[in-house]
């Protein structure tokens, strides 16, 4: 493809995006593809002569469309958002015409040195403890998800825990990790890809807000203590997936603190919130955290993938994390003076991310990024009023921000037929959870461009439905 080519072409492309989300809300949300369908419809050998451009875009219009989900419509309320935003769409394409890889800060210093900026700037706009900028002993990163940015966070206490000995001859097998039965299954997923093992991960009880019981992970801390294993790391969570439970910081980190234990601290998706001072509650006692995560992915406007990890002490995670080849030694690094996020994370090649995290906070600024998600919370909190308003509805959860958990009192068998008709008319998509043990719908507010009106039809939508099922 030639320049001219590409500069046509690409205008072409960007209309397209801007037409698709012009008419987003006519699609049906969830796609109403059969298993099978997509891939039935396409070529099943790869062609052997070029194609144009042109019959690739009507195949994406044509084929490919009806297998997409609408996770930008203002009607999508299922799991937790995935929200973008122009100025992030134009970063991201910013970043893959430059097709840098910023292994090293000599392969791209801009991307190196932009990506420190703008997580130093995130340690100013949502209050984070001073300890994570990297003018301090730690420093941030950006990572593609929140599970490596976990699976990170437990390596690095793996080794501080074994002196940097598992590195050398593996785990063993003494080492133990606590996260709630709330946790995110991440966190089950790391614990088997670090060697420390599922069966040495305690899933420590929840409260009757779903949260940790920080007397319960004394008291197994105590017992494992007493079996001759080794506590080394706890994951609290702020904001779980079932529920946006709070786990209480201030005394696990306590406990953490008495006993060395590596703190690690998901903030995957209520991390955002602390934009705004009236929600920074959620990170009370976060200065005792050795490590951090929040996924600007998810409710930052910022288009997956884009992780931010912060640690408290960058020597740790690097300690870790590096291993240096002859192929990458360069004076740069040699001299110390710079830093080389190959050696924050698994991979090795690392994409400019920071570009379109950069264009997201430039263009809203902090008060904009405030207004739109005081704007979900209000939605969801205005949501939350009506349920507890209906005599056949109820709230199945507190809703601490912009996550309604609820449910029809009829029992989960109409509650599964709510979610399968609203789903299946296409009009707006919801998930649900099993919370004490019962079927639970999660309306989860945080596209983008949803508003009041999108919100009130979606109430409509489940209220007619609930009336339909119990007339039929
Ligand atoms: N942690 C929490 C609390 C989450 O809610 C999620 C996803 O919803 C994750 C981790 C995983 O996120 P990612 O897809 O970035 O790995």
């Amino acid at each position: 493809m030639t320049a001219r080519e590409f500069r046509r072409r690409g205008k072409e492309v960007v209309d397209w995006i801007a037409d698709y989300y012009e008419k987003v809300e006519s699609f049906p949300v969830m796609s109403r593809a059969k298993t099978g369908q997509i891939r039935a419809s396409l070529p099943e050998h790869p062609p052997h002569r070029g194609e144009t451009f042109g019959a690739m875009l009507r195949d994406v219009e044509k084929l490919i469309l009806p297998g997409i989900t609408h996770w930008q419509s203002p009607n999508f309320f299922g799991f937790f958002p995935s929200n973008t935003s122009f100025p992030s769409i134009l970063g991201e394409m910013l970043s893959s015409g430059l097709g840098v890889q910023g292994m090293l800060w000599a392969t791209s210093p801009a991307c190196t040195e932009l990506e420190t900026l703008v997580l130093d700037w995130l340690v100013e706009m949502l209050d984070l403890p001073q300890k994570f900028l990297s003018t301090s002993k730690g420093g941030g990163v950006i990572q593609d998800t929140a599970s490596n940015s976990s699976l990170c966070a437990l390596l690095a206490a793996r080794e501080r825990a074994t002196q940097y000995a598992s590195n050398e001859r593996g785990c063993n097998g003494k080492l133990v990790a606590y996260t709630s039965a709330q946790a995110h299954s991440s966190i089950e997923k790391g614990a088997k890809i670090a060697g420390i093992g599922r069966a040495n991960l305690r899933l420590i009880g929840v409260d009757e807000k779903f949260a940790m019981r920080p007397e319960a992970l004394a008291a197994q801390v105590e017992r494992d203590v007493a079996a001759g294993l080794i506590p080394f790391f706890v994951c609290a969570t702020v904001g779980t997936t079932s529920s946006n439970a709070m786990d209480p910081l201030r005394p696990i980190a306590k406990i953490c603190a008495e006993r060395r234990i590596w703190l690690h601290v998901d903030a995957a998706m209520s991390g955002t919130a602390a934009l705004c001072q009236e929600f920074r509650w959620i990170h009370d006692a976060l200065t005792a955290a050795d490590s951090y995560c929040f996924n600007p992915h998810k409710w930052m406007f910022t288009n997956f993938d884009c992780d931010c990890f912060f640690v408290a002490n960058r020597t740790e995670l690097i300690q870790t994390m590096s291993v240096l080849p002859e192929y990458l030694r360069n004076k740069a690094t040699e001299s110390g003076a710079v830093l080389d996020y190959r050696d924050w994370h698994v991979q090795l090649g690392r994409r400019f991310r920071s570009l379109k995290l950069w264009f997201v906070i430039r263009h809203y600024g902090v008060e904009g990024l405030q207004h739109h998600i005081r704007r979900h919370v209000q939605l969801a909190q205005e949501f939350a009023s009506w349920v507890q308003a209906d005599k056949d509805f109820e709230l199945a959860a507190p809703v601490p921000l912009n996550l309604v958990c609820f449910r029809h009192r009829g029992g989960d068998d109409i509650n599964q037929q709510i979610l399968d008709r609203l789903n299946q008319s296409g009009k707006m998509y919801l998930t649900h959870t099993r919370l004490n043990d019962k079927l639970v719908l999660r309306m989860s507010i945080g596209q983008t461009n949803t508003e009041l009106h999108h919100v009130e039809q979606a109430w409509n939508h489940i209220r007619k439905a609930a009336r339909q099922l119990n007339n039929s």
